[in-house]
């Protein structure tokens, strides 16, 4: 996933996933390349992210990796706050409109610190929760997309990698408690608008009687996705709807530039400036 010479950006919330991904390559790259730096959001969610941004600030400059932060409002002249006051429509989700915003935070962020790669903290139940997610919207294509191979993508060739991925989130949490690490316990106040705390809750019943079971899950998902990836059939969806807001650059897919903002996007208008249309104009 790395090599010699690469510069990393490590995205890291605060919460115990990337905090503990920071913790962990910053140990067993300890004193050889690659360099790392930790880049943080501030979605704008008072209560909230403010809590976890000192949590971050703290730890890094405990271990001595540079921590670098950018906000919403600075990026796009809106805060997560003020998105949920003056959303059109409940259709558009707290974490959809979040979730668009801060991968396109994260790029641009990478971009100005030199990184060529991002590492995330995806965990395994993540990559399970997010197969369910796809599954019951429909969206069968976006599957395909989740194939956690390391992909290219974005300007300057950005690689992005997810080095949790077979990893069970309660033994995230072990490590962290286990090596002292400070992660934020407090849970975001829009999450529950995401189907994805319901699956969490089913799946952690499920493993509970049947130990392994979402690994199980797991390998089967990776099978299904990559043959989906590979599909010819897997073509982007270019209806823009407001229930369709995070559609960007999908790899293997001919692409463009956004008509408005000029970044890599498989549509006309990228979902970022489509979610910002929505919240300034309402279509
Ligand atoms: Fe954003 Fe949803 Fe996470 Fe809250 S729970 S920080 S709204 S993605």
């Amino acid at each position: 996933m790395m090599k010699h010479g690469d510069r990393v950006a490590v995205a890291v919330s605060g919460g115990k996933d990337s905090l503990a991904l920071l913790n962990i390559l910053k140990n067993i790259l300890r004193g050889i390349d690659p360099e790392l730096i930790a880049i943080t959001v501030d979605e704008g969610i008072q209560g909230y992210r403010d809590e976890s941004l000192n949590i971050v600030k703290n730890f890094c400059s405990m271990i001595g990796v540079e921590n670098k932060v950018v906000s919403f409002s600075e990026l796009f002249g809106i805060s997560m706050d003020r998105a949920m006051e003056i959303r059109p429509s409940e259709k558009i989700s707290s974490c959809s409109m979040c979730g668009t915003f801060r991968r396109r935070a994260i790029d641009l962020l990478s971009e100005s610190t030199g990184a060529n790669v991002i590492a995330t903290g995806h965990n395994l139940d993540d990559y399970v929760q997010t197969f369910l997610i796809n599954l019951f919207a429909g969206d069968v294509e976006r599957i395909g997309w989740t194939y956690p191979d390391p992909v290219e993508y974005g300007i300057g060739g950005l690689k992005k990698i997810k080095p949790l991925m077979e990893i069970y989130e309660k033994e995230l949490v072990l490590y962290a408690v286990h090596t002292n690490i400070p992660f934020q316990t407090e849970e975001c106040p829009y999450k529950d608008e995401s189907i994805r705390s319901a699956f969490r809750v089913h799946l952690n019943n499920l493993e509970k009687i049947h130990p392994g079971i979402k690994y199980n899950a797991y390998k089967s998902i990776l099978k299904i996705a990559k043959r989906l990836k590979e599909s010819p059939a897997n073509t982007v969806n270019t209806t823009l709807t407001t229930t369709n807001l995070s559609t960007d650059y999908v790899i293997g897919q001919e692409h463009r530039k956004c008509e408005l903002c000029n970044r890599d996007s498989s549509n006309k208008i990228c979902s970022v400036c489509r979610t910002l249309n929505i919240l300034t104009e309402g279509n």
